[in-house]
Formats: C-alpha cells, structure tokens, sequence
C-alpha cells in the first residue's frame, strides 16, 4: 500500500481558488491525470492534470522544463495522445510528477506565475480515453449484485458454488471503451421474447447500465510470470468510473454456457480523470468477510489485504430524461454504494488474472462488476432495482421506468470522503442512449 505522504496534507491550499472550495471534486490531494483538448479544436490530444475547475496542460508544461529528476522524465510521458507511457513507467515515476505538481499548484508556489497561464477551464475541454486500452476484463466483485441478479436468473440457486473462491470476470471488449459525454445507440441483438417459439432479432427492451470502478494498468507482467498479491497494486496505475452498458434480454438469451458477448460490448463508458492509487491512500478500508464465510485460497489472502486491501469509494448512479432536461430538472439519483463493500479487492482481481501467467499491459482496463451494497436500494443496476422489470421506478418528475428509454442520459459519479482528509472525487462518467438504427 502506499504510504500518506505531503501530497495527502489536508492543510494544502493551492493558488487555483476553485481548488479550495469545499466539496470540490479536483482539490490539490486529488490530481488525476487525463487526456485533453480544447472543445472544438484540432489540437493535439495531450495530458493533463484536473485542478479545481481547471486543466493544467501538462503538454504546455513539458517544455518550460519546471521539474527535475524524475518527475521530469515522468512529465515528458504526459506529452503525448495517450498516457500509457506513463502508466509503464510505474507509481514512482507518477508518484515523483504528483509531488512536484503538488508543489507546483500550492499556494506560494513561485511557478504560479508561469502555471497560470497553462490553466483551461474543464468546461471549455474535450476529452479523450486517457489510454489506448488494448484489452478489457470486466469482474463480477460485488456479492450483492451476483446474489440480486443470481436470484432473478435462477431464482432456486442464486449464488453458484464457485462465486465465493473465484474472482469471476469475463473479458469484454476494448474497442467500444468510450470516454464521458458520448451516445449510442439502442443495440439490436438476438433476443427470445417470453413464451415465444423462436428468437428474433430486435433492438434490445431491456437496456441497463452497471456501476462500476475501472482499474487501468500500470507497469505490464512479463506472459508467464504471475504477479503475486503483495505486488498487485505496483501494477495498478489508477482507478475511474466505468459504466459497462447492458442488454439484459440478450444477455438472458446468449450467457450460457459463455458468458456475456453481444450483450456487453456495444458500449463502455469511463470517466476521464484516473484517480492514483497514491491519492487514494487515505481512504483505504480493511477487507472484510461476514463471520463463518471462508478464507480465500492463500494466493489471494495476506495481512496487507485484511488490513488496507479496500477502498471506500462512494459511487452514485443518476438518470436525467428527456423530459427532465427540457423542464431543467436536475437528474435524479437511483443508487448509492460503496467499492468498501467489495467481495475482492483491486490487488486480488490482478492476481488472479495473471495467476496463470497471463500478461496484463499498460493502460489495459480491468471494471470491478457491478457494485452494489447489502440494501435494495443500494443496487447498482436497474436490473435489480426493479426486480428484473416487474417493479417500475417512479421518478419525481412522474415518469417511470423499468430499462431505459432513448433520450436518458445515465451519469455515474464517485468520491472519497473521511475527515480530516480532503474529499476528493472522480468527476463523472455519463452518456445518453439514442433511437435504435435498423441493421
Ligand atoms: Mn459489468
């Protein structure tokens, strides 16, 4: 785990304002790293650090040469369309840039003069998948979401026998990995109408999203060399908010005896900001079982995990309609989880993966699953807040809904939270679900 260290000060104050305001998600502990460009312009695509209401151009930045050692050599990896390079170089290259640009954008810092003007304002940005994900796995870590849906697939044996000692994953598809403020549209798929004698072909009736924690990778292991559990982390660059997009009908007709395909790869969405590991530190949480549940084989457990392996990230799932939109209603929250309430931890699922030998590359993207807490209510899904359909949700404009209509804009939002520390936060990760087009 990584140790608290001046980044994480909560006295830190930096000189851009909007960074100090209360329940701002960018503070100066947070600094998440992103790919940028002015909205409508043909820039370059290149990093940047989210501060406040701001980006700093950490492209704009790398010539002015401001920093020394490694935190230099780590600012030339962020000059680029894609930070993958960066995500390689591991925490301590990206650990030595975070403590120069904390210095940097403190308060008194004598580069606020030559920082200022490298400041664009986030809402005059457009945005880029901070990496160019080669391979997506999407896990199932949440107990509460593989019991809920469990028991709507298969109502006599909710949770099958392996859920609790397998880290169950399947590998999604990276091409369709979209960053925040995209559409698309409504997917057709083969689906098998109740009581119908045959499948057909059809736009999806029973389209979902799932609250997620996306992982991307960061230093690659070599194919054939497992990454034990007390070095998974080192492998993890940083975490975001993922939304893996789901046709529930198609997926009830496809998933067996593989798993989701065409249900799941249509359309992922994450947010553009990836939060460190090291900005995280101080909101790290044991990792518990429920007495009388059992031990995970001992590749997967140790005293790190058992002390520290969780992070308490709140997640938050909102629904804005056409409707709402038109009358300037403020979207409307359906959830609240925790990631603190995971079955596995971001280290354990890395282990896993490779315990094989399978090779995890820079900038790969790893989703959590579904995260959804013990209550009802706490159900990060549709799928599980309606029962599977049978209990509409009435929203407070009056509307209902069961799946999602064409129009609806989901946005997922997280943050971290635990006096005396700063809160920090994730921004969101939102798109809109548009008419199905005839194929
Ligand atoms: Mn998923």
């Amino acid at each position: 785990m990584i140790p608290l260290n001046a980044t994480h000060d909560p006295a830190l104050r930096s000189w851009v304002e909007s960074a100090n305001l209360p329940g701002h998600d960018f503070p100066l502990q947070n600094l998440p790293f992103g790919v940028f460009r002015r909205a409508g312009s043909t820039e370059p695509f290149r990093g940047g650090v989210a501060i406040g209401d701001s980006v700093l151009d950490l492209g704009a930045l790398q010539p002015l040469a401001p920093f020394g050692g490694r935190a230099a050599e780590a600012l030339t990896l962020c000059a680029q369309p894609v930070l993958n390079e960066l995500m390689a170089a591991g925490p301590e290259a990206s650990g030595s840039l975070r403590m120069a640009l904390s210095g940097a954008l403190r308060s008194g810092s004598p580069l606020e003069a030559r920082l200022r003007p490298l400041l664009i304002p986030q809402s005059a940005s457009e945005y880029r998948v901070a990496a160019r994900v080669g391979d997506f796995t999407d896990f199932y870590a949440s107990i509460h979401h593989a019991t809920a849906v469990g028991r709507l697939f298969r109502p006599d044996n909710p949770l099958l026998p392996n859920y609790k000692w397998v880290p169950i994953a399947y590998h999604g598809r990276a091409s369709s990995v979209r960053v925040s403020g995209g559409s698309f549209a409504r997917p057709h798929g083969q689906l098998m109408p109740p009581g119908a004698a045959r499948p057909e072909l059809a736009a999806t009736r029973r389209l979902d999203y799932e609250l997620e924690v996306g992982m991307f990778i960061g230093a690659s292991n070599t194919l054939g060399s497992p990454v034990p559990l007390a070095e998974a982390e080192s492998h993890i660059f940083g975490l975001c908010l993922l939304n893996d997009w789901s046709a529930r009908d198609v997926q009830a007709w496809e998933y067996q005896p593989l798993g989701p395909f065409l249900a799941k790869n249509f359309a992922t969405t994450v947010s553009p900001w990836v939060v460190t590991l090291e900005a995280l530190a101080p909101f790290r949480v044991p990792w518990t079982r429920p007495a009388g549940e059992p031990p995970p084989l001992a590749y997967l457990d140790d005293a790190a995990q058992r002390r520290t392996g969780g992070i308490d990230i709140r997640l938050e799932a909102a629904l804005d309609t056409v409707r709402m939109r038109a009358q300037g209603i403020a979207a409307q929250r359906l959830s609240q989880s925790s990631f603190g309430d995971s079955w596995w931890t971001i280290a354990q699922m890395v282990t896993h993966h490779t315990v094989n030998g399978c090779n995890l590359e820079p900038g790969d993207l790893l989703g959590s699953g579904t995260q959804s807490g013990p209550a009802p209510s706490a159900a990060g899904s549709l799928l599980e807040l309606t029962a599977g359909g049978r209990e509409p949700l009435t929203l407070g404009d009056g509307e209902r809904r069961t799946f999602l209509e064409d129009g609806d804009r989901v946005i997922l939002r997280g943050w971290c939270e635990r006096p005396p520390y700063v809160r920090i936060g994730f921004g969101e990760a939102a798109a809109t679900v548009l008419p199905a087009v005839r194929p």
